[in-house]
């Protein structure tokens, strides 16, 4: 069945309303036709089952029929932040981290980004990822939408980093670092939320690195090869999420 996130004021009572972009998707896209049923979730955790009916170009409406829980989300909260790469690796970035499970990504600025500044950043670009987002989470059956935060400098992550709660790690090759298991099994119980810093193309600036251990960000080796920027996220979200045992079946 297909499946879309849709904002929780569209559903009333046992009513669900689609607005425009989502009618073209239902009727022309996906041809659907009346009483056909699709999931539609209201990112609160709880997945409804509706039936179509009153089906136009412009609107499309559905009746609820059943809810029940999603049971694919994570238990550990993740929150990425991820360099702003070149060309559409944040894209690629976005969406294979969405199916494997990661909760918020926050792209960040930092010396080495060959994007200029924040203000180069179109806002096209930010709802480009958040429709990448939304897609990955849809076709991965996630029960909830990551979240695409602002592009922040790393500093201003950092100190929003070290106001929460949680483990943070930062990949740097530069050094024989610590492994990711290691660090795991170091804590007194496992994490429920943890944030991981991937620098860009360039890497990271030494001294960005002590700043970060200064926050109290650990730095972690993904092993002796380099990986790309884009490899180095989506491997080391697998690795963590692997280690807290998000990767048994349910
Ligand atoms: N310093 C290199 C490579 C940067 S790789 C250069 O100058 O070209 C891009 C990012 O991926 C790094 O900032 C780091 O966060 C991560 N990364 C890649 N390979 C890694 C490894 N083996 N261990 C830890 N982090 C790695």
């Amino acid at each position: 069945m297909h499946r879309f996130f849709i904002a929780p004021e569209l559903i009333q009572g046992d009513s669900v309303h689609f607005p425009a972009d989502l009618a073209h998707q239902i009727t022309r896209v996906l041809r659907l036709r009346e009483q056909d049923r699709v999931i539609v979730l209201d990112n609160s955790g709880q997945e409804w089952e509706v039936e179509l009916h009153s089906l136009g170009k412009r609107s499309v409406d559905g009746t609820l029929v059943a809810r029940r829980p999603n049971l694919r989300e994570p238990h550990t909260s993740l929150t990425l932040y991820i360099a702003l790469l070149k060309g559409k690796k944040n894209d690629l970035v976005l969406q294979k981290a969405t199916e494997l499970g990661v909760t918020r990504f926050v792209p960040i600025l930092t010396n080495r980004s060959v994007v200029g500044s924040l203000r180069d950043l179109s806002d096209a670009k930010v709802d480009r990822w958040e429709s990448v987002v939304r897609e990955a989470a849809e076709q991965s059956e996630r029960g909830r939408l990551p979240i695409v935060s602002e592009p922040l400098l790393l500093d201003s992550a950092l100190s929003e980093a070290r106001q929460s709660e949680g483990l943070a790690l930062v990949a740097w090759e530069e050094q024989a670092g610590q492994s990711i298991r290691q660090v795991l099994n170091q804590q007194v119980k496992p994490p429920t939320s943890v944030k991981l810093f991937v620098g860009p193309e360039g890497g990271f600036e030494e001294d960005e690195i002590l700043h970060a251990r200064a926050y109290g960000v650990i730095p972690v080796t993904l092993g002796p090869r380099i990986l790309r920027a884009e490899t180095a996220a989506i491997a080391a979200a697998a690795v963590i999420l692997y280690e807290l045992g998000e990767w048994e079946s349910r």
